[in-house]
């Protein structure tokens, strides 16, 4: 290896450690679920996006099987070069029916949806106007964009914030940008707080701009049989760009654009992701569609992940953690500090319990927390067992000053 590179990584590697930034993942060694055993411990898990229990469901893993039967295991291609088989199109027309858009383009993630979509619909003429605390994943796809989208231009505005997306609205008017795209996260992934979804679409509508929401902590979870924030908010038909994950709630893999044919048509003629990486293994796309099947016609599971997810928060609120007005099964428990947030964590692995601290720079310094995820797959004992360890847990770290 050449070895002034080694020096530069391990001098890198070295800053993070410094900083309480470095990350090393747990091994799961059973499937995705409520209980798993990582790193050789059985723990309830907090910190999995398996909203649905889809991941592991027997429904799912059978129609996975029976399409390797009849697919085999890759689709050879890229998608417009002879890597779409029939069981990808009907997932898009099951998609598109599910969203009610007229179209819908798969791609292999929610990530690379995001950087596949978001520069392919920009010029140089465009701005785009974002909400501080969108995903990373939108972040760069702005960035291999050529439209203005910087902060320090005033094309970033606070969390939520109207008034703030208003004046960017009329600053970009009086420049006379050609497009005006606003994005935003539709379940902030963090906090677990839902974008104003209205009133962004009303001031889009006023301003004559362009509206692209990421539904990814949203997609099976808000929304009519988990359909999304457009959904959930009653706005079929005025949201122009909807990003959907198949990857977490669906409990497969993939990610997708919904919106107008036109939209579509572009994307599958512009979407660089789409046009020079290989399509997903068919059984993705039938275990998908099989996923689709139980989130249409059985209202259990999404039942059990809000049950679930009104009484842990209920249940942490009566307790005093604080939940950062979290309204999504994302549920926060604000530490405030790096290092006690990351404590705390591995004080609550060792009691069985798993919920990841997030730190900066994912949240702002001193906002660190620790995320925690009720799912369809908790049972009630489960989260009771868990509540008992946050207790125990804040006990030791409040007495401890
Ligand atoms: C997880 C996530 C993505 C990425 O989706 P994948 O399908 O995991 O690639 C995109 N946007 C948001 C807001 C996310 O939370």
């Amino acid at each position: 290896m050449n070895a002034p590179f080694q020096t530069w990584l391990t001098g890198q590697i070295d800053t993070l450690k410094d900083q309480n930034l470095y990350k090393v993942p747990r091994i799961l060694e059973t499937p995705a679920g409520g209980r798993v055993v990582m790193n050789g411990k059985e723990v309830v898990n907090l910190s999995s996006n398996n909203y649905l229990g889809l991941a592991n469901d027997p429904r799912v893993k059978q129609a996975a099987l029976d399409a390797i039967e009849k697919w085999g295991v890759g689709a050879g291609a890229v998608r417009w070069i002879g890597g779409t088989m029939s069981v990808h199109d009907e997932l898009e027309e099951r998609l598109a029916k599910f969203k009610h858009t007229e179209a819908v383009l798969v791609f292999t993630g929610g990530f690379t949806a995001n950087s596949g979509c978001i520069p392919a619909v920009l010029t140089s003429n465009d701005v785009v106007i974002s909400d501080e605390l969108n995903h990373a994943s939108i972040i760069d796809g702005v960035r291999l964009s050529p439209a203005a989208y910087r902060k320090s231009e005033g094309w970033v505005y606070a969390h939520k914030d109207m008034d703030a997306l208003e004046t960017s609205l009329k600053k970009a008017n009086e420049k006379g940008f050609e497009k005006k795209l606003i994005i935003t996260d539709g379940v902030f992934s963090m906090d677990g707080d839902i974008a104003p979804l209205p009133d962004i679409v009303n001031l889009a509508e006023q301003y004559n701009a362009i509206v692209m929401v990421d539904d990814a902590h949203a997609s099976g979870v808000l929304g009519k049989n988990g359909a999304g924030t457009a959904s959930h908010f009653g706005l079929y038909g005025r949201v122009d760009i909807q990003l959907g994950t198949l990857s977490k709630a669906l409990g497969v893999i993939g990610g997708y654009i919904a919106g107008p044919a036109v939209l579509k048509d572009w994307l599958i003629n512009r979407g660089r992701p789409y046009l020079f990486s290989t399509a997903h293994p068919p059984m993705v796309a039938a275990a998908l569609i099989e996923a689709l099947n139980i989130m249409e016609n059985d209202p259990t599971p999404m039942q059990r992940l809000w049950d679930n997810t009104r009484w842990w928060k209920q249940a942490l609120a009566d307790e005093g953690f604080d939940t950062m007005g979290s309204e999504t099964p994302i549920t926060p428990v604000y530490v405030g500090d790096e290092g006690t947030a990351q404590a705390m964590e591995k004080a609550l692995f060792e009691e069985g319990v798993y919920a990841l601290a997030i730190v900066f720079p994912t949240v702002g310094r001193g906002k660190a927390r620790l995320r925690t995820m009720p799912s369809a797959a908790h049972t009630q004992e489960d989260l009771e067992f868990a509540l008992a360890a946050f207790k125990r847990v804040r006990d030791r770290f409040t007495s401890a000053g």
